[in-house]
């Protein structure tokens, strides 16, 4: 009887030492403020290979277009295979890199997702577009209800609209009035995007200036700019020198755009003195190793010190969310 206390106590022991190890982390926490909650669709999920727009050949109106995505790399990224798979290499990866995320789109997927990620890890946003997805009162009544913290991702430029279009002006007021953050697409497109793909899409409205109205209206408004008005760099870096809490996001553009031309624009910022105000997100749709590609373009950047790296991966997104640092997890 003794014999077998003394083995129960063991075996006891031995389950809370290897409880207590799966839970100790061992790198340093990552914030990614930019994930979208996809369903898997067959019929435009495709391999990715990172940096695809490196080629911009152009072509003739008369003649189909080129491919939008060049698959001439060694190693393709695969998209996920169903809604299910997509899940569960997202929460491996939560874990396996100590990831915490700002994740927006399906709103079932992204349920599903919060409830099986470690608890805090994923944060939820809503993003409206035009007044026609959803009536003011809708998006107040979404956002009291306490699941989403943040307004994201807003993307009036393939709506051909500008930011500070009268029409949106009611929906950040509502964020302003609740103390509710706000990401906003600037810029990015991709290759061809007014003519082959999104017709309403007008380079001109991801011009970093046209959120002066719109933050002038809203002064107590934190917005942040997806994709960092990317290839609009001098405006950018105008627009974040008059405006005090203006803060960026690189997703989208580190793993699309020339890598020497990301890394220029990231530079560019970094050499205007706007190191603490560098969100780092990857704009995941489908791929999860997309993960590793774009933290891998900040950790492999030689231009930043370690703790201009920890800034963009971590420390900014803490900042300008307003969390505590201490409700992260850190090796010991
Ligand atoms: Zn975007």
């Amino acid at each position: 009887m003794r014999r077998i206390f003394i083995f129960m106590a063991i075996a006891v022991l031995m389950f809370s030492m290897s409880y207590a190890q799966e839970k100790k982390v061992t790198r340093l926490p990552v914030f990614d403020i930019h994930v979208h909650t996809m369903k898997v669709n067959p019929a435009w999920s495709s391999s990715m290979c990172p940096w695809f727009l490196t080629s911009m050949p152009g072509g003739d109106p008369n003649e189909a277009p080129d491919m939008f995505m060049n698959l001439g790399c060694v190693d393709p990224l695969q998209p996920a295979k169903s809604d299910e798979d997509m899940q569960n290499e997202v929460i491996r990866r939560i874990k396996d890199f100590n990831m915490t995320m700002v994740a927006f789109g399906d709103p079932g997927i992204l349920h599903r997702w919060v409830a099986a990620a470690p608890p805090g890890r994923i944060i939820p946003g809503i993003g409206i577009s035009n007044a026609a997805e959803m009536t003011v009162e809708a998006f107040r009544d979404s956002l009291s209800s306490g699941f989403y913290k943040v307004m994201a991702e807003v993307a009036p430029q393939y709506q051909g609209l500008s930011p500070s279009d009268p029409s949106l002006e009611p929906y950040f007021a509502v964020a302003e009035e609740l103390n509710i953050p706000v990401g906003i697409h600037m810029g990015t497109g991709g290759n061809g995007m007014a003519n082959l793909t999104q017709p309403k899409y007008r380079a001109s409205l991801g011009d970093p200036f046209l959120l002066e109205d719109l933050l002038s209206r809203h002064p107590k408004m934190k917005v942040w700019v997806m994709h960092a008005g990317y290839p609009m760099l001098e405006h950018m870096i105008a627009l974040m020198g008059a405006h005090a809490y203006v803060y960026v996001d690189i997703s989208g553009m580190i793993w699309s755009y020339p890598l020497d031309d990301v890394h220029y624009y990231i530079k560019r910022m970094i050499q205007a003195g706007f190191g603490k105000r560098i969100m780092y997100g990857t704009d995941f749709m489908m791929w999860p190793r997309l993960f590793e590609t774009s933290m891998g373009v900040i950790e492999h950047a030689q231009y930043l010190s370690d703790d201009q790296k920890r800034d963009i991966l971590f420390n900014n997104a803490v900042r300008f969310l307003r969390l505590d640092k201490d409700h992260f997890e850190w090796p010991e």
